[in-house]
C-alpha cells in the first residue's frame, strides 16, 4: 500500500481530528529537542483512547508501517525522532491526558500516558500526596516518555527510578493487542513481571497508554543545603555522613563543579556566586519531612556543623526562605540550559559505583586534557545515585563544529573510562539513536542477544521504533 492510501486508511478509521497528513503540519514533529536528528513521516496520529491506539497499531502492523511513539519530545537521545523512511507514523499520546483515578488509601495514581509530569505531581499534591518523580523538564515531558526512558531525576536517591514507582501498566503491543496490566497491587508474584520489560524500552516493545503509580506522603517541610567542597572525595564523605545521620530524609544530593557555576552565571540573569570564594565543587542537598520544620532544621544544622568541623566541606549555607531554596536549586537546574546557550557540546550521561566517582573524575579528567587542551569539562549530576553528566564544551574560541572532528574520540575517552570503573554508558537518558553505536560496543553480547530475542518476540515484523537502542 502506498503512503497516501495508508494515510487515508488511518483517516477513515480514526477521523481527521486524530490524524495529521499535511507536510507543513507534520514538519514540527520531525526533529528532536536538541536539533541533532531530523526524520520523515507520512502522518502524525494523535488518538484519544487506548482502543484508537490499538486500531492505529493494528493497521501499521498489517501494512508493516513503522511506528514512532512520541511523548513530550524532551528526550536527549533522539528516541522519539523518526528515521528518514518516508512511511513512518509518529504516534503522539498528547491527547490522552486523563487522570483516571487517585486513591489516598492505597496511595496510587492511575493516569494516561500523555499526562504532563508536572500536572501529575500537582494533582498528587492537591490530595496531600507526593509523586516523587521530578526533573527539570517536568512541565514538558509526559508520563509515557518517563516510563519509556525509565527516567531518573533529582529524587532517585530517596525514591528510586521511574521503574520503582510503577505498580501497573496498560500498553498496546506491536500487533495491536492491548496489554491489561494496570493493577495497583503492591504484591503480585504471578510469574514474570512483564510491565518491567516495557519500562525503559524506549517504545521498541509497544506503546504505553496508561500507568498506575505509587504515591508517597507529601514532604512539605524542606531544607536545602548548599555546600562548597574542595574535591569529589570530600563530597563523597559528606554524602556518607548525611546518609548516616538523616536516613530517608535526604531526597536529593546533587553535585556540580565551579566551571558549571561560571557557565550558569555567564548565561543567566539574577544569580550570583554562592560563596565569597570560588570553590572547586558544590553539593546541593535537599532534606524533606512531613512534619516539624524546627527539628528537621536542627538536624541539618547539627550535621552540617559536624561536616564543617571534620572538614567534609569547605563552606555551607542552609536555606532560610523559599526564595533561597529556589535560587540554590536554580544554580543546579540552569546548568543544562546554560551549556546549550554556550553552544554545541557533548553530553555523557553516565553512572558509576558511587564510591569510585572521585577516582573516575581524576582519571577521565587527565585523559581528556591529554587529548585536547582547553576543553571545558562541565561535570554535574545526581551524585547520590552515582550519576554524572560528564559533559564537554569546546575550548574557548574553537569553531562551533569543533566536535564534528573531535567528538567521537573524546566520547570514547569518557566511555572507556566509565567501563573501566564498572559503570554504565547511560544512566537515565536511554540509548535512542545517540548511543546505539556505544551500546553495541560496550554492552555484554549476551545481554544484546537476549534483548534482540525479546524484541523479536514482541515485534516480529520490527515496526516499533526501528533504529532505536539497536
Ligand atoms: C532540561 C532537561 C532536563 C532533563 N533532566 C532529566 C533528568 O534529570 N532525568 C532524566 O531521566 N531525564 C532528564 N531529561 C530527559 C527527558 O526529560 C526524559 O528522558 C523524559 O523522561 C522524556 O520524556 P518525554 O515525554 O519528553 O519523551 P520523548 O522524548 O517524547 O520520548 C522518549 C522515548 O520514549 C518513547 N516514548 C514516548 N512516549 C511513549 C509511550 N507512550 N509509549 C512508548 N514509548 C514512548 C519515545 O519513542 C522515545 O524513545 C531532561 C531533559 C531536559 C530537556
Amino acid at each position: 500500500m502506498n503512503n497516501s492510501a495508508f494515510s487515508q486508511s488511518l483517516l477513515d478509521k480514526l477521523g481527521p481530528e486524530a490524524v495529521i497528513t499535511t507536510p507543513a503540519d507534520i514538519a514540527p514533529w520531525l526533529s528532536d529537542f536538541r536539533g541533532m536528528y531530523k526524520g520523515q513521516a507520512q502522518a502524525v496520529v494523535r488518538p484519544n483512547t487506548t482502543d484508537d491506539v490499538a486500531t492505529c497499531i493494528a493497521l501499521c502492523a498489517d501494512a508493516r508501517v513503522p511506528v514512532v511513539p512520541r511523548g513530550g519530545n524532551t528526550g536527549l537521545c533522539g528516541g522519539a525522532t523518526p528515521d528518514t523512511r518516508s512511511d513512518n507514523v509518529i504516534l503522539s499520546l498528547d491527547r490522552m491526558h486523563a487522570i483516571r483515578s487517585i486513591d489516598t488509601i492505597g496511595n496510587t495514581l492511575v493516569a494516561e500516558a500523555g499526562c504532563i509530569l508536572g500536572n501529575l505531581r500537582r494533582a498528587a499534591a492537591d490530595v496531600h500526596r507526593l509523586l516523587p518523580l521530578s526533573l527539570a523538564a517536568e512541565d514538558s515531558c509526559q508520563l509515557g516518555g518517563n516510563l519509556s526512558t525509565n527516567a531518573g531525576g533529582v529524587n532517585v536517591v530517596r525514591y528510586g527510578m521511574t521503574r520503582e514507582l510503577v505498580l501497573g501498566l496498560e500498553a498496546v503491543l506491536p500487533n495491536g493487542e492491548i496489554f491489561h496490566g494496570l493493577h495497583t497491587l503492591r504484591k503480585d508474584n504471578t510469574g514474570y513481571d512483564l510491565k518491567q520489560l516495557l519500562i525503559g524500552a524506549e517504545g521498541t516493545l509497544g506503546v504505553i497508554t496508561a500507568a498506575a503509580l505509587r504515591l508517597y506522603s507529601r514532604n512539605d517541610v524542606r531544607v536545602i543545603v548548599l555546600a562548597a567542597v574542595d574535591s569529589p572525595q570530600q563530597a563523597l564523605h559528606l554524602f556518607e555522613l548525611l546518609f548516616e545521620r538523616s536516613g530517608p530524609r535526604m531526597q536529593a544530593f546533587e553535585f556540580f563543579t565551579a566551571e558549571c557555576v561560571d557557565m550558569v552565571l555567564a548565561q543567566t540573569d539574577g544569580l550570583r556566586q554562592p560563596f565569597a570564594d570560588r570553590h572547586p565543587g558544590y553539593v546541593l542537598i535537599e532534606l524533606a519531612d512531613t512534619v516539624d520544620e524546627a527539628s528537621l532544621r536542627t538536624l541539618v544544622e547539627t550535621v552540617i556543623g559536624e561536616a564543617l568541623e571534620r572538614e567534609l566541606c569547605a563552606d555551607a549555607a542552609v536555606s532560610e526562605s523559599i526564595a533561597q531554596v529556589n535560587s540554590m536549586w536554580r544554580l543546579r537546574e540552569e546548568i543544562s540550559e546554560a551549556q546549550r546557550a554556550d553552544g554545541p557540546h557533548l553530553k555523557h550521561d553516565v553512572s558509576l559505583p558511587i564510591a569510585s566517582i572521585p577516582a573516575f573524575m581524576a582519571s577521565v579528567g587527565e585523559r581528556i586534557v591529554k587529548q585536547q587542551e582547553g576543553i571545558r569539562q562541565i561535570v554535574f549530576g545526581h551524585f547520590g545515585d552515582g550519576n554524572l553528566h560528564y559533559n564537554l564544551s569546546r575550548p574557548l574560541g574553537a569553531p562551533r563544529d569543533f566536535f564534528a572532528e573531535h567528538g567521537a574520540r573524546l566520547t570514547a575517552e569518557v566511555l572507556d573510562e566509565v567501563m573501566r570503573y564498572g559503570g554504565s554508558i547511560s544512566a537515565e537518558h536511554g540509548i535512542g539513536q545517540l548511543k546505539r553505536e556505544y551500546f553495541s560496543r560496550y554492552k555484554d553480547p549476551l545481554d544484546i542477544r537476549l534483548m534482540r530475542e525479546i524484541r523479536k518476540c514482541f515485534d516480529p515484523h520490527g515496526i516499533m521504533n526501528p533504529g532505536k537502542i539497536f
